[in-house]
């Protein structure tokens, strides 16, 4: 499959008049790095590879820019315009047959279909064989932050939100997605995982529960950091000033990664973030003192009623 991607991506980047090259991989990618590089030298270009880790296209690998022509971002689609960078997807096959595991769930004659990039490409054959179940699917054209049909990030249910179904099945592995888009919509949430098989109706019942206890220790904090990523697709400044503006002890943290040492030696009694919202939901338990959503630091400022609760998306 590699050689596959890189022979379409060397025409790519001679199209591009790129000498040097630079390549970027996420975590669960990087051990195909050498494999890639060698064959783009041997087809000519030098090569520069980015070991800094990587999530996501929010982290793209600018700096990288100042020594070589172009960027090759491995297994993500774009959140923002990047001219200079070229965005290599990693299509993820699986049985399509593993979505009769859902059947059992399903209530209404109407699904929402949402995936992850990796399975994009699968949504035109998960329509085709829930259509042949006597299902039919509403999928969301791609746009913004999640260029491709049915895509959803962690940090955007847009294409959930859009379906305007009532019931929404989202394939892809993990719980977030699917809770996330059950606080974004409202709607009943099953999630399949293509890989294991196993089928599920999903809440944000708990979530909502650890969050309130998060939020409950930080009330009152006499010092509030507000968080905001250096990283290219995570800068949210306009928000991380309104924030700012809602408390007195609130002061804005520029920062690269948010790591448990760096909160703890900065010493603020709770922090905000406005980084990839995921942080706040996922990592709380690493976290030394309590790490709000915005959402959530609006209603302690009384800004926002509990009622309006809904999880943190990058817009
Ligand atoms: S901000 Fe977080 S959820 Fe969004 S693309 Fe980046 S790593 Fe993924």
């Amino acid at each position: 499959m590699w050689l596959n991607v890189t022979s379409d991506l060397i025409k790519n980047l001679k199209k591009k008049g790129a000498h040097r090259v630079a390549l970027q991989f996420p975590e669960g990618l990087k051990r195909q790095s050498a494999t890639v590089a060698a064959v783009l030298k041997d087809a000519g270009f030098e090569v520069i590879l980015s070991g800094d880790p990587c999530y996501g296209a929010c982290d793209l690998a600018l700096d990288t820019l100042t020594c070589a022509d172009v960027l090759v971002h491995f297994g993500h689609a774009p959140v923002d315009d990047q001219p200079e960078v070229i965005f290599e997807p990693y299509p993820m096959d699986f049985d399509i047959g593993v979505l009769e595991n859902t059947l059992p769930l399903l209530k209404g004659e109407t699904v929402g279909l949402v995936t992850t990039v990796q399975h994009v490409h699968l949504i035109p054959a998960m329509e085709r064989f829930l259509q042949s179940k006597g299902i039919s699917c509403s999928v969301a054209e791609g746009g913004g932050r999640t260029p491709e049909r049915g895509q959803v990030l962690g940090c955007s249910f847009t294409a959930a939100k859009a379906t305007g179904a009532e019931e929404i099945l989202f394939v892809g592995t993990g719980l977030f997605h699917p809770i996330g888009i059950a606080l974004a919509t409202r709607a009943r949430v099953i999630a399949l995982d293509p890989l294991t098989g196993t089928a599920q109706e999903v809440s944000g019942d708990a979530l909502l529960r650890r969050r309130f206890t998060v939020m409950e220790k930080a009330r009152g904090a006499k010092s509030v950091g507000i968080i905001v990523s250096t990283k290219s697709g995570q800068q949210r400044l306009d928000l991380a000033h309104r924030l700012a503006s809602l408390s007195p002890v609130a002061v804005i943290v520029t920062m690269r990664e948010v790591n448990p040492d760096e909160l703890l030696n900065l010493g603020f009694a709770c922090y905000v973030n406005t980084a990839c919202p995921r942080l706040a939901y996922d990592d709380q338990v690493r976290f030394p003192v309590p790490v709000l959503s915005p959402q959530e630091f609006e209603i302690l400022c009384g800004v926002r009623t509990w009622d309006t609760y809904t999880i943190d998306e990058i817009a």
